[in-house]
């Protein structure tokens, strides 16, 4: 047995190749790399017959490339540049008695490698404590030298390239998960970055809290509107920060949604910012988990604010342009013929008395004529004031049209509607709009046709109808007076 790996050195090596060409001759996988086998010994020896020995075995369709190292030192070295190497087949006394051993501590500490399956054979039995090594030393196996036959070479062979290759599976699936892991952290990070920039970037105030009523996210628009400062509030009660009444409608809105609200729901209501009042739009949302393990359980409440207060000024605007006479600020002709279409409904089914009045300025095509338009518009803005000063507030007062104007009046039989058309038409009588430049004030005088309901009339058209026929008949009959 040499004990100097120099003389040793370069013959394994050449040896090495020897037997790939064998293994390769002896009806292997073509092409297929074969195992490497790092036989780590200072007998030579030991290294020409495992080559022997191994020469016509193969695993998995591949053959056994063997590498030599003569000492612990060299094979250091190799295993320094090579992680593939799935078995060692290793001396224990080499250059020093426990070379072999230190070896297996450099393997698996200082590189890291547990892969590497290591069966550690001994010259002499009996020469290291062999319960102890096992135990104390991570290796696959143990053997004596003399107990290697073929088979039994074999045998311990495959038993480490199956330990390598579990253990090289698990560790790719072991990175692969790893990876998977990393990739799928990142991209939740993403998805939660993007979704609070884009709740940070909404124009409406937001905020989500969790079934227990705490802030957990409000965005700028929020803090804004809130008037939330630098303080945290996350993790506080939203009441903290909410102004009433929000705050307690809100917490209605979340306790009907946690006890099983499906969708959302939205409410209106008003707050009082820098003395300004505020209508406010907030519609609610649950947000339901997806894990398997509480499927459907509240994960908390969105709310989010639009601000409808100009919204809500356009539409009474638009309401009022809709109905309202521009001129004299009563209603317009359908306004008009709504109101008093609803009331004749109203008080068709309390079965009470309506009366309707047909008012018509006299001669007004002559004030126009001598005043011009606008003395004109001034007299109709004065009629509809006197008028309307006149009548209740339950009565439904419009102009149907130049100087034309009526009233439906409520709970009012004929004798009644006679007495406020008499009162009505003194009323206009009494203006005396001043035109100047020593001009006597001008006067006007008013013609009033008056029709009560009746059991036969078909609608307000019919009722309209008849005042208007006594309203034909007061011009007739020399204006300036009521007739029914
Ligand atoms: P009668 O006593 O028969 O009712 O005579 P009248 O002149 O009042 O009646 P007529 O229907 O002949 O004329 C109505 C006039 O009212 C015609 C029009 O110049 C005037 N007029 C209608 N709408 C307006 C308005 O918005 N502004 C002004 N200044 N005049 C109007
Ligand atoms: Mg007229
Ligand atoms: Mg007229």
């Amino acid at each position: 047995m040499s004990k100097n790996p120099d003389d040793r050195g370069p013959e394994p090596a050449g040896k090495t190749k020897l037997s790939l060409r064998r293994a390769d001759r002896t009806g292997t996988t073509e092409g297929a790399a074969p195992w490497p086998v790092l036989v780590v010994d200072d007998d030579s020896d030991v290294h020409s017959m495992t080559r022997v020995l191994l020469r016509d075995f193969s695993f998995q369709g591949k053959g056994f490339e063997v590498i030599s190292a003569m000492s612990g030192a060299e094979a250091r070295a190799i295993l320094g540049r090579r992680s593939d190497i799935p078995v060692m087949l290793l001396d224990v006394v080499m250059e020093t008695p426990d070379a072999g051993l230190s070896l297996i501590r450099h393997v698996r500490d200082d590189l890291g490698n547990r892969r590497l399956a290591i069966v550690l054979r001994t010259g002499q039995p009996g020469e290291a404590p062999e319960r102890d090594v096992m135990l104390a030393y991570d290796i696959n196996d143990y053997r004596s030298k003399t107990e290697l036959t073929a088979q039994k070479l074999f045998t311990s062979l495959i038993g480490g390239l199956r330990s390598w290759i579990h253990l090289s599976t698990i560790e790719a699936m072991a990175s692969t998960l790893e990876r998977r892991v990393t990739e799928r952290t990142c991209q939740l990070d993403e998805a939660r970055r993007f979704a609070e920039s884009l709740v940070e970037l909404l124009p409406n105030p937001l905020w989500f809290k969790d079934p227990d009523g705490s802030l957990r996210l409000y965005n700028r628009a929020f803090r804004e509107m809130f008037a939330v400062g630098d303080e945290d509030w996350h993790g506080r009660p939203s009441s903290d920060t909410l102004p009433e009444p929000l705050a307690g409608l809100d917490q209605l809105a979340d306790q009907s949604l946690n006890l099983g609200g499906s969708g959302g729901l939205a409410f209106e209501t008003s707050i009082d910012r820098q003395g300004v009042t505020r209508t406010l739009m907030v519609n609610k949302g649950v947000v339901r988990s997806d894990c398997r393990d509480k499927p459907d359980e509240p994960i908390g409440t969105i709310g989010i604010v639009t601000d409808i207060t100009e919204r809500k000024r356009m539409e009474s605007q638009l309401r009022h342009l809709a109905t309202t006479d521009e001129l004299t600020g009563c209603l317009n002709r359908r306004a008009f013929f709504a109101a008093a279409e609803q009331e004749l409904e109203r008080s068709g089914r309390y079965g009470g008395s309506v009366s309707v009045l047909m008012i018509d300025i006299d001669h007004f095509k002559q004030v126009n004529d001598r005043h011009g338009h606008a003395v004109g518009d001034q007299a109709l803005r004065a009629a509809t004031a006197a008028i309307r000063a006149n009548l209740r507030e339950i009565d439904c007062f419009g102009r149907l049209g130049g100087e034309e104007f009526a009233a439906m009046l409520p709970e009012t039989p004929l004798a009644g509607a006679l007495q406020v058309a008499e009162r009505l038409r003194q009323a206009v009588a009494a203006i005396a709009l001043p035109l100047g430049d020593g001009e006597a004030p001008l006067r006007l005088t008013t013609s009033l046709g008056v029709a009560e309901r009746t059991e036969a009339d078909g609608g307000l058209d019919q009722i309209l109808a008849r005042a208007d026929t006594a309203l034909y008949r007061a011009k007739a009959a020399g204006r300036n007076r009521v007739l029914a």
